[in-house]
């Protein structure tokens, strides 16, 4: 087993942490990012491009994530990097696939966010229970962003190097840094291939026509009230942006849904939704983990019928919630009732 992300990967975490790849994001494989000369020389990164050369890249700890994804037929990092890292020659180390949050700074405070990816959900946390941060094992954090120079030293050294980039957040489309760093790239690499992962809040068109071709991936966790209450923005508003972004030639774009307790009753008609609109690529979905927000808290029964209906969810296994997640979700709950002004549990998802 080969990892083209081991070979030629770049990430920096919203959290300002580096390592090859969005699957290794915390504890001891990540470090803070300082330098491009920096991160080459990691005993880590040295240590996963020679289990990758050897063939024995899954055995590695650090790739933990990988591996638990693989093990239920899922796709992993790994199998998304065979299909958009071009292969290296033997000696080659050229940096390929930038993987890269500019910091925290988000508009939105969505229910399954956390502090070190959303600069409004850290100030949320000022105001939640400390049973909640307690149990979340979470706490509010210093704001933290990728500095000018820093930016500046990657576009020199390796912009013209890379494939492709994915912009993640934070929120790109409302960090002016992000702005910054795509100016500076489409002038440096032209034909790079450009993604970027955005709540869709904030469009502003004639900023991305500037772009050849540039693929939005709409985070997106539901429809109408659903949506209201775990992204606390309005839905109208967004339905619109997205038939912008639809109707723009330069654009592909994408829905990611993180599937949660909160949203997984209606999973099958939120891909529809979408799917009918019509001019989206695809919709993907991705399981949150968090033991109070994970989908199996709905029960086995209801987790059994809802995931074999459609395609994306036919080979999610079912889970044993942990001892004390429904109580945990249950405060979780009302911390966000009460944020939103919404009940939760007064909205009828039967209807949709
Ligand atoms: S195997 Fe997975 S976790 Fe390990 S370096 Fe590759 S993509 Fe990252």
């Amino acid at each position: 087993m080969q990892c083209r992300y081991a070979e030629s990967g770049f990430y920096i975490a919203a959290h300002q942490v580096a390592s090859p790849c969005c699957s290794i994001d915390t504890g001891e494989y990540v470090f803070p990012y300082e330098s491009i000369d920096q991160f080459l020389d990691q005993k880590i990164l040295l240590d996963l491009r020679e289990a990758s050369k050897k063939g024995h890249i899954l055995n590695h700890p650090a790739c933990a994530d990988c591996v638990y994804n693989e093990r239920r037929s899922l796709t992993s990092t790994r199998h998304k990097g065979l299909k958009i890292i071009s292969k290296s020659n033997p000696g080659e180390h050229k940096l390929k696939r930038l993987d890269i949050a500019f910091g925290n700074t988000c508009n939105l405070d969505c229910v399954m966010c956390s502090p070190e990816f959303s600069s409004k959900y850290n100030a949320a946390m000022k105001d939640m229970p400390n049973e909640l941060k307690s149990g979340m094992g979470r706490t509010t954090l210093k704001n933290h962003t990728l500095s000018y120079e820093k930016i500046d030293e990657i576009l020199d050294k390796v912009g013209n190097t890379l494939e492709s980039v994915i912009l993640k957040g934070g929120e790109p489309l409302y960090d002016k840094k992000a702005q910054y760093f795509l100016n500076k790239l489409v002038d440096i690499n032209p034909n790079v291939k450009l993604e970027i992962i955005s709540n869709c809040t904030i469009i502003n068109q004639e900023f991305l026509s500037k772009f050849k071709n540039i693929t939005i991936t709409a985070s997106i966790d539901g429809i109408y009230e659903i949506y209201e209450y775990i992204r606390g923005f309005d839905f109208k508003i967004l339905d619109n942006n997205i038939e912008k972004l639809i109707r723009m030639e330069n654009v592909t774009v994408r829905i990611i849904v993180t599937v949660s307790k909160y949203n997984f009753a209606i999973v099958p008609q939120t891909i529809d939704y979408w799917k009918n609109k019509g001019g989206i690529e695809k919709v993907n979905l991705q399981m949150a983990r968090e033991p109070w927000n994970t989908p199996f808290l709905v029960g086995e029964e209801t987790f059994r019928k809802i995931s074999k209906k459609r395609p994306p969810t036919k080979r999610w296994k079912w889970e044993m919630p942990r001892a004390n997640a429904h109580e945990l979700h249950e405060i979780h709950k009302t911390f966000w009732n009460s944020r939103r002004g919404m009940d939760w549990d007064s909205i009828d998802v039967s209807r949709y």
